[in-house]
Formats: structure tokens, C-alpha cells, sequence
């Protein structure tokens, strides 16, 4: 569970700042009037706080006391104040702070909303920081540590490559270009045969006078950033950055995933697989099943429609949990699931893996509206040898209809060998 706290000495402008939180991002908050109350909250589990907002004008902290007591425990901290002068700017960016937000008015809390939200995100996000100094990456990986990031390191490109390797779900290399080994020019180029610029952002820094802005961007870089900017302008490109991927993935799993259960929809399902159909090599098999929940239409009608979409739901989940890539696993339509297995997954090791999967859902209950259920499935599987998707989806669902006809709650398969 999140938590924030705010060390606040307006009454009023806590309360709006919390009630935006809460509103907005469905976190708990506390509000400390000044730093004494605050350390009383934070100091028996810092922990239990995500993040900390203080003001920097307290009546008992009013130099900006209180941001070096979260400081002390090493908590994030957001500095929210009425008025930044160009002194404090200076001051704060001195500070192991995570961001400084002004508030003056309902824009300047609706920042403060999206900063709580990067934080809270970050967590999730993995990043790279690839540079051969030692004191540069040090000051980087501190620089994103405070925003909560996973901070990875690498001295060169070749390095980077290989943690790239062990961690695919990086989302954001940023790289030197002078390195020995393997420049930034050359690692862009590298890692861009395999990740796509709207899936992966690079950020070039470097140290080097002549105007190479031009040349990385063509080659595939997010940014470019001379490493004289301040660490100010870093952060803010970062964050730029990362929202704009994050944005990209809403927009990407609106068209590509079902709502419901998350998993691939229809028109995925296809592309993948064709895909999948497309690499095999002569003679291998691909494996389709197709899963359907039995007498759904009854759960409809004893647990209403929110616990029809529960079972989905809790369906979805599991198959995701239980069918990870490089199967393919998607809603196919209705109470209907389909699942592909890649021609590296022997037959009888997806027949195990679904009669498995079969038992798991006979075991599974689902609670909606106070009541708890469970539901059966029923699968038809195929190995056909084939270079149509329809053709083996239709076949599958051959041995699905069998299933239903002998009872239920069972696996049939074909096997063509
Ligand atoms: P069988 O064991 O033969 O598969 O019987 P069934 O009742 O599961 O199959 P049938 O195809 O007759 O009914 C499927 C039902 O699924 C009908 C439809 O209202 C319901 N359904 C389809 N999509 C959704 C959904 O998104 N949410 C909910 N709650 N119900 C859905
Ligand atoms: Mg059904
Ligand atoms: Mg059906």
C-alpha cells in the first residue's frame, strides 16, 4: 500500500493537496503542520511512507530544516513551496531532494499530481546508465536513485549490451558516446536492431564540444543531451521521456490488448501468431489450444454479469501467470481463450501444461458481490500440421467441441505425428 505524507503548516493547502492525491491517485496521506509532528510520523517506520511533500517554511523549520530531516532517513522528498527564488532553485538543486514543485494554484497541483506519479512508477522502471567515468555514472545513478528508479550500470557499450541482455525490460539507456570498446554510436545502432525507439528510449550524453545532436537522432537516439546541461535538464528529459513511452504503451495496449483480462485480443492473436507460423522451419509443429469456460452462461445468470467478468478476470490472470512468452495467449472472443505454443515446446509438454491448467481453474474460486464460485474449462488442443492459423484454430476448436460432448471439464487432443 502507498503512502505520502505531507508536512504542511496551511491547513487549507494540506487538505487540497491530499484531497487531490486521494482523489486523483487513490493514496492514503498524512498531513504533519510542521517538522517535530512530522518526524513523529515518519521516525517509528519510515518505511511506511512512499514519498514525503515538505514545505521549506515551517514555523519550527524555516530555513528548510525539515527536508533535512527526511533527508535523514533517506526518504524521497518533494519539496512543494509558495515561491522558488533563483536562490533557492540554486540551494535545492544542491539537495539529495527528488523534484521541487511550486503552489501557487490548481495547475501547480495537478504537477504535483504527475510528479507523485513518475515516483510511482519509477519504482517499476528499469534504466541503464552506461558511462566509462566512474564519478559521471556515480553522480547519475544517485541522480536517479532519488527518482526511485531501477538503476542499472554498464562502463561501455559492450557491457551494456550484456545487462541489456539479462534485463529485456529496460526502458531507458542512458548512454555516453565516448566510451572504449563500444561508443554510444555504436551501441544505438546495436541495440536498436532489437528494440524499437517507441519501446526502448536512449538518451546520448557527451562531453565533446562538435554538434553531434543531429547525427544520434538520425541513428536512432530519443535525445541528446551535452553533458555540460544541468542535472535539472537531465531529470526533466528523462521524465519527458518516459512519460511519452508510457503513453505509447496505454495507446499500444489499447489496440493490441482486450480490456477485460489484459491478455492479446483477436486481431494480436493473429499477428503473432502468423508471425509465429511464418518462423517455423519445415517439419515443425506448432501447438493451438483453445479454452472455453464451461456453462458460463449459468455463472451470468447466478452471479450477474460483474461476476461473469470476474471469472474472466481471474481466467485472464492465470493464463497470463501460466502461459508466459514465447506462447501466445489471447481472448479470443466471449468466454473463449486460445493459447499457442512456440515449435520448441514439445507436444506432450503443452498437453501437460494445459490438463495442469485445467485442474488449477477446477480448484480456483472467484468472489463478486460476497459470494464465491468456481467454474470449470473445457480445451481442445492440436498440433496440425499446417501454415494457416485459421486452419489449425478450427481444428483445435474441433477437439473443443469434442470436450464439451464427452462431458466437460477435460482436455481433448489430436495428435498428427
Ligand atoms: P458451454 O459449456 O457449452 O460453453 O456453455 P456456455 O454457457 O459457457 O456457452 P455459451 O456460448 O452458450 O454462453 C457464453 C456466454 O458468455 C454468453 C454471453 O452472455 C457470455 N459472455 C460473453 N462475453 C462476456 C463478457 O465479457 N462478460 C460476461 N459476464 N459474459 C460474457
Ligand atoms: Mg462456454
Ligand atoms: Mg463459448
Amino acid at each position: 500500500m502507498h503512502k505520502i505524507l505531507i508536512i504542511e503548516d496551511s491547513r487549507s493547502t494540506a487538505k487540497l493537496i491530499q484531497h487531490a492525491i486521494t482523489e486523483r491517485l487513490g493514496i492514503a496521506c498524512d498531513i504533519a503542520m510542521n517538522m517535530t509532528e512530522a518526524e513523529g510520523f515518519i521516525q517509528p517506520n519510515p518505511a511506511a511512507y512512499d514519498i514525503v511533500l515538505c514545505d521549506l517554511n515551517l514555523p519550527d523549520a524555516p530555513q528548510g530544516e525539515a527536508v533535512d530531516m527526511v533527508m535523514r532517513y533517506r526518504l524521497p522528498c518533494v519539496v512543494v513551496s509558495a515561491s522558488i527564488t533563483e536562490g533557492t532553485r540554486r540551494q535545492m538543486l544542491h539537495l539529495p531532494i527528488s523534484d521541487y514543485v511550486l503552489k501557487r494554484g490548481a495547475r501547480d497541483i495537478q504537477y504535483l499530481i504527475s510528479v507523485i506519479e513518475r515516483l510511482l512508477k519509477n519504482e517499476q522502471t528499469k534504466v541503464l546508465v552506461v558511462d566509462d567515468s566512474n564519478t559521471y555514472r556515480k553522480g547519475l545513478v544517485d541522480l536517479l536513485t532519488r527518482q526511485r528508479l531501477q538503476v542499472l550500470e554498464a562502463a561501455n557499450g559492450l557491457e551494456a549490451l550484456e545487462v541489456l541482455e539479462k534485463n529485456p525490460d529496460i526502458m531507458l539507456i542512458l548512454s555516453d558516446f565516448n566510451m572504449p570498446h563500444m561508443d554510444g554510436f555504436q551501441l544505438t545502432e546495436a541495440v536498436r536492431t532489437k528494440y524499437a525507439h517507441d519501446r526502448l528510449a536512449i538518451i546520448v550524453t557527451t562531453g565533446l564540444e562538435e554538434d553531434l545532436a543531429a547525427q544520434f537522432l538520425r541513428f536512432g537516439a530519443n535525445d541528446f543531451i551535452p553533458k555540460a546541461a544541468s542535472f535539472e535538464e537531465l531529470l526533466c528529459r528523462i521524465n519527458m521521456n518516459l512519460t511519452m513511452l508510457d503513453l505509447i504503451k496505454v495507446n499500444r495496449d489499447l489496440s493490441e490488448r482486450d480490456a477485460l483480462t489484459g491478455l492479446y485480443n483477436r486481431r494480436m492473436l493473429f499477428k503473432e501468431g502468423n508471425g509465429m507460423l511464418d518462423r517455423i522451419k519445415n517439419g515443425d509443429r506448432i501447438t493451438a489450444a483453445m479454452l472455453d469456460i464451461d456453462f458460463f452462461k449459468k455463472v451470468n445468470d447466478t452471479y450477474g454479469h460483474a461476476g461473469g467478468d470476474q471469472a474472466l478476470k481471474s481466467m485472464g490472470k492465470l493464463i497470463a501467470q501460466e502461459f508466459p512468452l514465447p506462447c501466445i495467449a489471447a481472448r479470443y472472443g466471449g468466454e473463449e481463450f486460445c493459447i499457442l505454443f512456440p515449435e520448441t515446446v514439445p507436444f506432450e509438454t503443452a498437453l501437460q501444461r494445459l490438463e495442469s491448467f485445467r485442474e488449477q481453474v477446477a480448484a480456483m474460486q472467484v468472489t463478486s458481490g460476497g459470494k464465491e464460485f468456481g467454474f470449470t474449462i473445457s480445451i481442445g488442443v492440436t498440433n496440425k500440421a499446417t501454415t494457416s492459423l485459421d486452419t489449425l484454430l478450427n481444428a483445435a476448436d474441433l477437439f473443443l467441441y469434442e470436450a464439451k460432448k464427452s462431458g466437460r471439464n477435460r482436455v481433448v487432443a489430436e495428435v498428427h505425428q
